[in-house]
């Protein structure tokens, strides 16, 4: 059994300075409670016990090239080492932005900020400036962040409790929300095409914006229906409305153009942060010009002190760099197939109700009888107790995943890391009820 103890001391001890002990809010919950670490390499972490993982969390998804990349490395030494804040134009961040518009097809012009939850900001003042129009159309389940007007209906206290579909209620997630903020959305489940239909038939003249995750990731994983993302691109085509899509997770994990480009449907703006970096804090709301000529002229604002910072520009060209190596997406994507198929058989051998969805780079694993989960409400239907106890087994047999079932993989995983994790699986999988 492992033991904790040297996290556990430094978190109380932590308790004392920074609220909570952590720096983030998700840092919490983790296995058997916040986890101090001390290095990682590759695809492989440790703590302060001493403790190895194998590594699915990926620090919710940034390390698409693995821990401490040495190429990624080398870049941000070599360009940090001439500075790093200008309060002006640096070369790499054109050289960036060059790359970012032949890889993405919606990238005609864009900016960099520092994080997801300040770009889908950002997304939404160019919407309501190019539409003339105040609200937003959001999805039941999608995480946009943990600003104001986003932070809603993330935790629901039931299904029941979610309301009906044509009206779901929408519940804070933090005390310290304006009331008026909850006026600024209307919220739908996802993947229900006739009643998005409807509502933006009946709202469209107060609509500036539709945001969508490409693939929803944060609850389950769970793909769009054939034709939800063209629909909603068309509808917005339709009634002059701004199609977001929100790119922080599926940008650079799915393929190098991002979910639109896999998905061959183009939004007018989207925002990119995680895998773009490694880890490093950059971010960029990415669109047409017909939107983004806002900011070049002035009528919208974007500013930001630190943004596009020499380490955060040079890792993201380090990151990208890897990622355009001949073979890699291929290599993700095989090994995501492996652990899908390997998961799914552990999953029978057992006689358990084990879901598993997902595309390869990211997936879910889940314990419920339904076939196939299809939005927010489906995943109210995941026994949660049992995943508990399936993370925290394979935590304690130095397994990391996101405790809501999540895997990312990486391009430095290894075959032989997928044998070790389903082996690891298995064993878990066989004491699950005992
Ligand atoms: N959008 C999506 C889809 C996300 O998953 C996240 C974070 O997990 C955000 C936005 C917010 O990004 P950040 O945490 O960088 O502010």
């Amino acid at each position: 059994m492992r033991s904790y103890e040297q996290s556990a001391a430094l978190l109380a001890r932590a308790q004392n300075a920074l609220a909570g002990g952590v720096s983030s809010e998700f840092r919490k919950y983790n296995h058997p409670h916040a986890i101090f670490y001390s290095h990682a390499e590759g695809t492989r972490i440790y703590d302060v016990d001493g403790n190895e993982y194998l590594d699915f969390t990926l620090s919710q998804g940034p390390l698409l090239v693995g821990h401490n990349h040495p190429h990624v490395t080398k870049r941000v030494d070599d360009y940090a080492r001439l500075g790093q804040l200008y309060a002006g134009q640096h070369i790499l961040e054109v050289e960036l932005a060059e790359k970012l518009q032949q890889l993405i097809p919606s990238a005609e012009l864009m900016r960099f900020c520092l994080d997801g939850s300040e770009a889908v900001q950002t997304a939404f003042r160019l919407a309501r400036a190019k539409t003339g129009k105040a609200k937003f159309l959001r999805f039941e389940g999608h995480y946009h962040g943990w600003l104001d007007n986003v932070a809603w209906g993330l935790s629901m206290p039931s299904v029941d409790a979610l309301g009906s579909p044509e009206h779901p209620n929408v519940f804070p997630w933090t005390a310290g929300l304006p009331d008026r903020v909850s006026d600024e959305f209307i919220t739908l489940p996802w993947n229900n095409l006739d009643l998005l239909r409807q509502t933006v038939a009946a709202h469209h003249h107060e609509l500036a914006a539709i945001i969508t995750e490409p693939v929803m990731c944060n609850n389950g994983c769970i793909l769009p229906q054939p034709g939800f993302l063209e629909s909603i691109r068309d509808l917005c085509t339709t009634y002059d409305i701004t199609c977001i899509f929100d790119e922080v997770i599926t940008g650079f994990r799915v393929g190098l153009g991002g979910a639109q480009a896999h998905f061959n449907v183009v939004p007018d703006l989207s925002i990119f942060a995680k895998a773009m970096a490694s880890g490093y804090p950059i971010s960029a709301i990415v669109g047409k010009r017909a939107w983004m000529d806002l900011i070049t002229t002035a009528k919208v604002i974007h500013a930001g002190t630190m943004n596009s910072s020499n380490s955060t520009v040079a890792a993201a060209l380090g990151t990208i760099e890897v990622l355009e190596q001949p073979g890699v997406y291929d290599h993700i994507y095989q090994l995501g197939g492996q652990l899908m198929d390997g998961l799914r058989a552990i999953g029978r051998h057992y006689n358990q109700n084990l879901l598993v969805q997902g595309m390869g780079p990211m997936l879910h694993t889940g314990f419920t009888d339904l076939k196939q989960v299809n939005d927010f409400r489906d995943v109210q239907a995941y026994d949660k107790v049992k995943l508990g106890r399936f993370v925290a087994g394979l935590h304690d047999e130095g397994i990391r995943i996101i405790g809501r079932g999540l895997w990312y993989l990486s391009a430095v995983h290894t075959t032989g890391d997928i044998d070790m994790a389903l082996r690891v699986a298995d064993r878990v999988m066989s004491k699950l009820d005992s």
